[in-house]
């Protein structure tokens, strides 16, 4: 069975680039009928927070992404992680160093010296004699002196790294806290991990991770390591380009199915299929397609599949969405036809919830101000159409046609001549949605900003 895993550290908000890598190992796994958990690496007191492990919850609530089982936490699991330590220490895998950090510094300036890296030079890795006193111990991992250690990465390819390079680096500090390496090596070894799927910049940590792995006889699941999300540029991606967090996307009025979509796109693709349903991804995904190139991130991109989305949304979905955005007071006082128009006149035509929410702040509250009109037969025009309206029920789409072209057919009138001039007394400006719909939507308050329209002008 596949078992996959999401461990976020709770130092902030859930960024896109965790996201993704969440995403990837659910659809992984749960789209071959496995496991996904999710790990909260919140060993590091002084980083992380509560706060910050309630914020990658809520995003994921948002999302719509659950994990499998309990939510385990590496806070709670110090006693068994020190079981481990004290489990390589007897098996003479590990061992106590009791090098205080002045001869540590001390060491590293005569490497660098002597042009060398400065590296632990194992002192206490056979040590049989008395400890020194008054020096808490650090434990460290006995690496192999010689030889390489190697592993295939499901996207890098074979990674080879020579056991040289590594120094017998510490497990436990000396206030006997295990460190990360080791922590994230039990868990994912007890949890049954099958598959990891991670950020490349965890790859470094693999090779220490292995060599745990190996002390404790752990079978080693698979690796990948996906590359990094770049801007358009080509550079590291920053709060500018998109680097924000999770819910910050759901303020701005992205829809989750369209953030979904893009990050799934972002370092995976099938053919050049662009739009994909959750369903579709769970089938259609695989850890081995992923890109061994750096994805890029296009807010055009997601603006796209966003506005795509939108236009999907029933208007019922999309009143139930847009509670998160504030809408003037107006809109609960249209009846369900106006509504239906009102959305989907503007879904069509907006990419965000929030830029759907302006839409419909500029129908329904009265103008402000209005553009200029140059057209100087448009007052009477304005006021003989007022006349009109005083009687006619704006009752349908049809009937508002017929109405218009009644008047236009009047008075000998080319649409262009009247219907610009119409929209800026109705609405202030020359855009915006189509004037009929507009018109229905407006109902009697048409007539009413007409009127204001006309005392001012
Ligand atoms: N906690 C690590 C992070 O947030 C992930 C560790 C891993 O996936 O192995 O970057």
């Amino acid at each position: 069975m596949v078992v996959t895993r999401f461990a976020p550290s709770p130092t902030g908000h859930l960024h896109i680039g965790g996201l993704r890598t969440a995403l990837f190992n659910y659809l992984y796994a749960r789209g071959r009928g496995g496991k996904c958990y999710l790990r909260i690496e919140d060993t590091d007191l002084a980083r992380n927070s509560q706060e910050a492990t309630e914020a990658i919850l809520q995003a994921f609530a948002w999302m719509g992404l659950g994990f499998d089982g309990e939510i385990l936490y590496q806070s709670q699991r110090l006693e068994l992680y020190q079981s481990y330590v004290q489990q390589l220490l007897e098996a003479h895998k590990a061992y106590y160093c009791y090098t205080s950090k002045e001869e540590l510094e001390a060491l590293r300036e005569t490497q660098r010296a002597k042009g060398e890296t400065p590296r632990y030079d194992r002192r206490y890795r056979d040590f049989t004699g008395t400890s020194p006193q008054g020096v808490k111990p650090v434990v460290r991992l006995k690496a192999p002196l010689q030889g390489e250690i190697a592993f295939k990465d499901g996207i890098k390819g074979v990674v080879v790294v020579q056991a040289k390079e590594l120094d017998d680096f510490i497990i436990a500090r000396a206030d006997g806290t295990p460190t990360y390496n080791f922590v994230v090596s039990i868990d994912d070894a007890l949890m049954g991990i099958s598959d990891i799927i991670r950020g490349d910049d965890h790859l470094s940590n693999t090779p220490k991770q292995i060599l745990i792995y190996q002390a404790l006889g752990f079978k080693l699941p698979n690796f990948y390591h996906v590359p990094m999300i770049l801007n358009e540029q080509g550079r590291k991606l920053s709060k500018r380009d998109g680097a924000m967090g999770v819910m910050d996307y759901k303020a701005l009025g992205y829809l989750k199915e369209a953030l979904l979509n893009f990050l799934a796109r972002l370092g995976w693709s099938y053919g050049d299929q662009e739009i994909f349903s959750l369903e579709e991804l769970l089938r259609l995904f695989d850890a081995k397609d992923l890109n061994s190139a750096p994805s890029c991130f296009s807010p055009h991109k997601l603006d796209w599949l966003n506005a795509h989305y939108l236009k999907a949304t029933s208007n019922a979905q999309l009143e139930i969405l847009l509670q998160d955005f504030e809408l003037p007071p107006a809109f609960d006082r249209l009846n369900t036809l106006q509504k239906d128009m009102l959305l989907g006149a503007l879904k069509e035509r907006c990419t965000t919830l929030k830029s759907l929410s302006t839409g419909v702040h500029e129908v329904l509250n009265p103008p402000v101000s209005y553009d200029p009109i140059k057209n100087p037969q448009a007052k009477p025009l304005l006021e003989a159409f007022a006349q009109i309206l005083k009687d006619a029920p704006l009752e349908s789409l049809e009937n508002i046609q017929t109405l218009l072209h009644t008047f236009l057919d009047t008075h000998a009138l080319k649409p262009g001549a009247f219907m610009p001039a119409l929209r800026v007394a109705l609405l202030g400006k020359k855009g915006g949605i189509d004037l009929k719909q507009a018109l229905f939507v407006l109902g009697d308050q048409a007539l009413e900003r007409l009127q204001t329209f006309l005392a001012r002008a």
